[in-house]
Order: structure tokens, then sequence, then C-alpha cells
């Protein structure tokens, strides 16, 4: 049953709308959670920020013009920090900004939209930045680098050998394979592999990460698997 949840709670990505107009903030969460999506709200920039801490979204809808920190400061920290730097951003503006937009992109945004905004546009926006960060293929295929995995046979391969996977490092390299290159706490980990409900110590984690790790590298092949000191694991050929 866990496992059942665990798989629908990560097909339903995770939205981060920051936006201080209350009445906005309501349009958008009951449009985006009748399309699927799960909504964590932030009506400033420092909450915004702790929100982040606290989840890591899928993506975030960011609004400009916010009291205190402004959206353009929020992006640029989504940015530097380790476990969001990945996370697509899409700037939400007032017309009169609109020449900002450059800046905005330039500070990392990866779309805009102006206000008022066509829900539907905002979506297909939305859903194209998704399958761009999260390249799950039709075929029902996932491919990181060279490793491939089958989610019909819950095979897995890589460079054409066969590695053998306990049920556990198969859910975790599934997972970390739907969001390459995304550092993810062990908490996040926690949640997304083992289930919310489910009490297991963080270490678990750094044991069942060792055992995926043993498996899937052979002597000699790059290591996929990135240790980010205090943030977490993420699947990624890049070493730095
Ligand atoms: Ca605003």
């Amino acid at each position: 049953m866990a496992e059942v949840r665990t798989v629908s709670a990560a097909a339903r990505p995770l939205v981060l709308v920051v936006e201080d107009e209350a009445a906005l903030a309501t349009m958008l969460r009951y449009n985006l959670e009748k399309q699927g999506f799960r909504v964590d709200e932030a009506v400033d920039g420092q909450e915004a920020l702790m929100r982040l801490s606290e989840a890591t979204p899928d993506i975030v809808l960011l609004d400009w013009m916010l009291p205190g920190l402004s959206g353009l400061e929020v992006c640029r920290q989504i940015r530097r920090r380790p476990t969001t730097r990945d996370v697509p951003v899409i700037m939400v503006t007032a017309r009169t900004e609109e020449q900002d937009t450059v800046r905005g992109l330039n500070t990392g945004a990866d779309d805009y939209v102006t206000k008022p905004f066509n829900m539907e546009a905002l979506l297909a926006r939305m859903r194209a930045l998704l399958r761009r960060a999260n390249p799950v293929s039709t075929r029902g295929r996932l491919s990181f680098h060279d490793i491939t995995l089958d989610l019909a046979t819950h095979r897995a391969h890589r460079s054409g050998r066969a590695l053998s996977l306990g049920p556990t490092e198969y859910r975790l390299l599934e997972f970390l394979m739907q969001h390459p290159r995304r550092v993810f706490s062990r908490e996040e980990l926690l949640n997304a592999v083992w289930g919310a409900d489910i009490h297991v110590e963080p270490r678990t984690v750094d044991v069942h990460i060792r055992r995926l790790r043993k498996s899937i590298n052979a002597t000699g092949e790059l290591d996929l698997v990135r240790t980010v000191r205090t943030a977490g694991y993420a699947l990624d050929a890049d070493p730095i």
C-alpha cells in the first residue's frame, strides 16, 4: 500500500506558489490542485525560503513584487542553494514590470508570465518546464547517463550490463532518475521512497545509498551518485 502512495505522490508534482495577493493565490491553488498538482504556498520571500528548506518543489511560481525580499532575490537564492538550483522557476510579473523580465531571466528564472495571465497558458508553460526537468520517457523507460530503467519489468541496466538491485535500491534509483541532478535531503528521500508516514531513521538512507552505489558502479565506472555535504544526494554525472 505504501508503495502505491509513493508512486502517486511522485506523479503529482509539488508547486510552490509565492504570491502576496490572497485572491490570486487562492485562484492558483484551486486551479493547480484541479490539474493534479500539490500546492505549497508562501506570502512573501522569507516564507518562500522557509518552505524551500522544508520541501523541494518540482516547480516554483514566483511573484516579482513581494513585500520584503523581492521575487528576484528569492530567485537568486533558489539558484544558489544546492537542493533547489535546478528547480524550474516561472516569474509572475505585472505588465508595468515587463521590461524587467529580461533581468528576471538573467537571474535564473526559466520563464515568465505577465498578470493578468491565462491559466491554460500558464499550465502549458509549467508542463513544458516539468517535462524538461523530469525526462520520463513515454515508452515506460527512464534513462540517465548510461543507466536505463524499464518501469514495467523493474529491470535496470548500466552500459548494457544488468544491475542487481534490492527493492528499496530500485525505488531509490527510480526516484532519483525521475529528477536527475536535483539534490534531495535524507528526509525528502525518506518521504518519497519509504512514504511520509513510515518512521525510518535518516541514516537508513545512507545505508541504501551505499548499497545503490555498490550495485550501479562497477570498478572504474563513474560514480553517478553525488553526495552533497550537509544537503543530501543527487544522481549526477558531473562530479562537481
Ligand atoms: Ca505581488
